[in-house]
């Protein structure tokens, strides 16, 4: 057992951050090394394990053992909840340069561990401007003790005066037959559904392990990917897409309330309240109580977002599937499940009009992640899929 147990299909990445553990006591001691840097710069496609990587290397450089998996420090990195690991995982669209202040200042503190004090920036892409000015100091000349990690999905995601003052390491997207071996090694995860999950999250660890360990997830997917059999006229249209919106809040929803408890929970305690008699009150925690609101209701948004795009990346395999029968490849499909129904719209429609249709769901995608209303996105998508408003 060890912490590098959950990182699927990344050898060279972790030989990596293997020697860097290594050269880490070294670095501590103030002596000669080169393999550990304080400043560290993950990129990968969602779902390839960016923050899980993350993870387990802020608990090997933890751990004496160097990522034993078992110890206190390992099981409490790993839980995300030890003293000197600091996770900022936004859900916000933006990180501000008020957080990114705080979090220089709680960077020159010194880890309790005595060993180092990790902070993971998840999503280092959503960085303000400013927030990355304030943040530049920091990375170049790190306190002794301090290890910056940030993630993103690219390097180009990422201002030039970040990545250029990081070690950069990338991510792939790990192989199908790695992921299904993960599920059922880790999760117990039966074979067959194993490898249906891998094959239909395309690589996406956390999106693999729902489709294998949730049903509803599952049940959603298979709904999203009989549209395009149903797109018969206007209403069915107007009725698919209110489906396919209505589907993506109610999986948000739960999550969005109970982050929302919690964080309004924290918010009261922090003011002094929540001990048994009347809660906090004053202007300051007035304030606070409507920051927070705001940022829950973007929050809220983001998340309906995210499930959105998941299914319409869904909706986009069935016609890449499509058009990789129509090139004629004899691959396997992502959704070798649906074969009967991808060859007879292979044998309707070219794969010059396909095509089209796997532009228009990215055209789509783009929409959402803007400012466009998602319903106005997926009304007008699945009209361009059926054909147009004239059939
Ligand atoms: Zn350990």
């Amino acid at each position: 057992m060890s912490v590098w147990d959950d990182i699927v299909g990344q050898d060279r990445l972790l030989d990596v951050l293997r020697s860097a553990v290594d050269g880490a006591g070294d670095a501590l001691a103030g002596r000669r090394q080169d393999t550990m840097t304080q400043a560290w710069l993950f990129t990968g496609p969602p779902g390839s394990g960016r923050s899980n990587a993350a993870r387990a290397f802020a608990a090997a450089l933890l751990c004496e053992q160097k990522g034993c998996g078992a110890c206190q420090a390992c099981r409490t990195v790993l839980a995300g909840t030890h003293g000197d690991v600091i996770h900022i995982l936004s859900e916000q669209l933006s990180i501000g340069v008020d957080t990114m202040r705080d979090l220089v200042r709680r960077s020159a503190l010194s880890p309790v561990s005595r060993r180092w004090l990790v902070i993971i920036v998840e999503d280092a892409d959503r960085l303000t401007d400013k927030a990355a000015d304030a943040l530049l100091k920091s990375i170049e000349e790190p306190t002794a003790h301090t290890v910056w990690v940030l993630c993103a999905p690219t390097v180009e995601d990422v201002l030039p005066t970040i990545r250029s003052r990081c070690r950069v390491l990338v991510l792939r997207t790990p192989p199908s037959d790695a992921v299904a071996a993960h599920l059922v090694a880790k999760d117990g995860v039966p074979e067959s559904v194993a490898t249906f999950a891998a094959r239909a999250s395309q690589g996406h660890i956390g999106r693999a392990r729902a489709l294998a360990l949730d049903d509803a997830a599952r049940t959603r997917r298979r709904e999203v990917l009989r549209l395009p059999t149903q797109l018969v006229s206007l209403g069915a249209c107007m009725t698919s897409a209110a489906n396919v919106v209505d589907a993506a809040t109610e999986e948000a929803t739960p999550r969005s309330t109970a982050l929302d408890a919690e964080e309004t929970a924290d918010l009261a305690s922090a003011f002094g309240g929540g001990g048994g008699g009347r809660g906090p009150s004053g202007a300051a925690y007035a304030a606070a109580v409507k920051e927070l609101q705001k940022n829950q209701r973007q929050r809220a948004k983001r998340l309906v977002r995210d499930s959105l795009d998941r299914s319409l990346l869904d909706l986009a395999s069935f016609y890449r599937d499509v058009l990789t029968v129509q090139m004629g490849g004899g691959v396997e499909l992502v959704n070798e499940e649906q074969r009967s129904e991808i060859e007879a719209v292979a044998r309707r429609t070219t794969a010059e009009q396909t095509a089209r249709h796997v532009g228009a769901i990215f055209a789509a995608r783009e929409a959402v992640e803007g400012e466009v209303a998602p319903i106005l996105a997926v009304e007008a998508l699945m009209i361009s899929l059926s054909g147009g408003p004239s059939r």
